[in-house]
C-alpha cells in the first residue's frame, strides 16, 4: 500500500489535513496518521471519502468551470481522462493539476489537488488544411474524440495525406492512424478530377 490521504486526524489535527497512510482499503479504510501514527477507521461513503475538484474545462476559445468527484487517494496526473460534470457529464482530459497554493505538478492524489485544467475530449475541434492546386484553405470542424481518421482515407475534402500529432510527429504513411482528440492539424489534397467538388 502506498496510498496515502490527507485528512484531519482528532488525536493531533482535528482542524487542518494531515497526511494519512492508508493501511486497507478492502471494505473498510483504515488509515493512519503519519503525524502520530493514530489507526483509525473511517467512512467509505460518498461524504467521508471523496472529494469535489474544481475542473476548468477548455474547449476551443471557451472555458467553463466543471467539477470531478474522486476517492481522495486516488492519484491523478496529466494526461488522465475523467469526466466532468455538472448537469451534463463529459469527457476531458488533464492539461494540468493545481494545488491550493497555485502551484502546478505533473501528478498527486487527489487529496491534496484543489484545480484540474481540462480539455474537453468527447467532441474536439480539428483543424483541417486542404491544399487544392496552390492554395490551402483551413477548415475548423467538430468531431467526437474518438474519431478515427487514416491516411489515404478519402474525407469531406478530398484525401488525408498528413496528420500532426499534438505535440507528436506527423504521420505520413498510408494507413496510419490518430483519433480526433490526439490530431493537431489534418491535412488534406483534393484530387483534381473533371469535375470540381
Ligand atoms: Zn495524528
Amino acid at each position: 500500500m502506498d496510498r496515502e490521504i490527507e485528512v484531519e486526524c482528532p488525536s493531533c489535527s482535528p482542524t487542518s489535513k494531515v497526511l494519512h497512510e492508508v493501511l486497507s482499503n478492502r471494505g473498510k479504510c483504515i488509515i493512519r496518521c503519519a503525524k502520530c501514527s493514530t489507526t483509525r477507521q473511517i467512512e467509505r461513503g460518498r461524504d467521508a471519502t471523496s472529494v469535489k475538484l474544481r475542473v476548468v474545462v477548455s474547449y476551443h476559445d471557451t472555458s467553463y468551470l466543471r467539477s470531478f468527484e474522486v476517492d481522495p487517494a486516488e492519484v491523478l496526473q496529466l494526461g488522465d481522462e475523467i469526466v466532468a460534470e455538472n448537469e451534463t457529464a463529459e469527457a476531458v482530459r488533464i492539461t494540468a493539476i493545481e494545488f491550493p497554493d497555485g502551484s502546478r505538478h505533473a501528478q498527486a492524489p487527489a487529496a491534496r489537488i484543489e484545480t484540474l485544467w481540462a480539455q474537453k475530449i468527447d467532441r474536439v475541434i480539428v483543424k483541417i488544411a486542404v491544399h487544392r492546386g496552390r492554395t490551402t484553405r483551413s477548415y475548423d470542424v467538430p468531431f467526437e474524440g474518438d474519431r478515427e481518421f487514416v491516411i489515404g482515407d478519402q474525407e469531406q475534402h478530398g484525401e488525408i495525406n498528413r496528420i500532426k500529432i499534438k505535440k507528436g510527429p506527423v504521420l505520413e504513411r498510408a494507413g496510419q492512424a490518430a483519433k480526433a482528440k490526439d490530431i493537431q492539424r489534418i491535412y488534406v489534397k483534393t484530387k483534381k478530377r473533371g469535375r470540381s467538388v
